[in-house]
């Protein structure tokens, strides 16, 4: 059962930080080994959520649930354990700049074992673990950088290396935040399809936010549009029109007189 992904359901689930309302009245159910797209505009919520699924945000009402347990009757151990199997690609990495690229990697596990056996593990960690982060890294692409300082590599490797991090974590999903925000065109795609393909081939449950629509209608069956922190349609990829995509994106009335003003 562990090797199918995981299962979240979100039920009309709110936050709010101080006087933002972050996310109002979400509900979603994502499958196990099921993919999908978050996209909306700047700030509607998208990183909220996907903090909602690893419990790094507590819903303020509503319930989120994982594998059909309630996230708020974890205690520390359980939620320390889903975050193992639970991996979250960053925007920016979260890397070690100088630490070694298979350092990074092997960091993956860290929050899955003792504070001093994870130091062992980081300076001097066993054959078979570098031969894991070896085969890791070729499968995203940069082996030859496994003994490099990180940050000696593009902005692109790094990417990759948060990746092949998140994989070492053995996850039954990935949650992606924009995982592709910060680097250039080409290379956004080779990410996405490499990110998704990996998804497929493991039966990893995938859920990712992405401001770039083109790849989202390219890479993922379903799409989750998401504004002003309520969702504006959740369907299958070939059911979203294009007026409901631009419809994200559009200013309301009230923001189009602050901004003539
Ligand atoms: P997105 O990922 O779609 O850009 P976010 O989920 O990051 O949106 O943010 C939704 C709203 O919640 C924004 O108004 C943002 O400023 C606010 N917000 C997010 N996280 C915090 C936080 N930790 N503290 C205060 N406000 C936050």
């Amino acid at each position: 059962m562990d090797s199918l992904g995981s299962t979240f359901e979100i039920e009309n689930a709110a936050v709010t930080f101080g006087e933002t309302r972050a996310l109002d009245g979400v509900s979603l159910s994502v499958g196990a080994g099921e993919s999908l797209a978050l996209i909306g505009p700047s700030g509607a919520g998208k990183t909220t959520l996907l903090r909602l699924l690893n419990a790094t945000v507590r819903p303020t009402s509503g319930r989120v649930a994982v594998n059909g347990r309630d996230l708020a009757t974890f205690g520390a151990a359980e939620t320390r354990a889903l975050r193992g199997r639970v991996a979250f690609i960053h925007q920016d990495y979260r890397l070690l700049p100088n630490l070694r690229v298979s350092q990074n990697v092997l960091a993956g596990r860290l929050g899955q074992m003792s504070y001093l056996k994870s130091i062992g593990a980081m300076l001097r960690p066993s054959k078979t673990s570098l031969n894991e982060v070896y085969a890791l890294l070729e499968r995203v692409g940069i082996p030859e950088k496994i003994f490099e300082r990180t940050d000696s590599l593009s902005g692109g490797q790094r990417q990759r290396v948060a990746i092949a991090r998140g994989l070492y974590q053995q996850p039954r999903a990935l949650l992606a935040d924009e995982p592709v925000a910060s680097v250039d065109p080409a290379r956004a795609r080779d990410t996405v399809e490499l990110l998704t393909r990996i998804a497929r081939e493991e039966n990893l449950t995938l859920c990712m936010s992405l401001h770039n629509i083109e790849l989202a209608r390219e890479f993922f069956p379903r799409l989750v549009g998401i504004r002003r922190g309520q969702l504006a349609f959740d369907k299958a990829n070939g059911e979203v029109s294009d007026q409901e995509l631009s419809g994200l994106y559009q200013l309301d009335q009230n923001e189009m007189l602050v901004d003539g003003a």
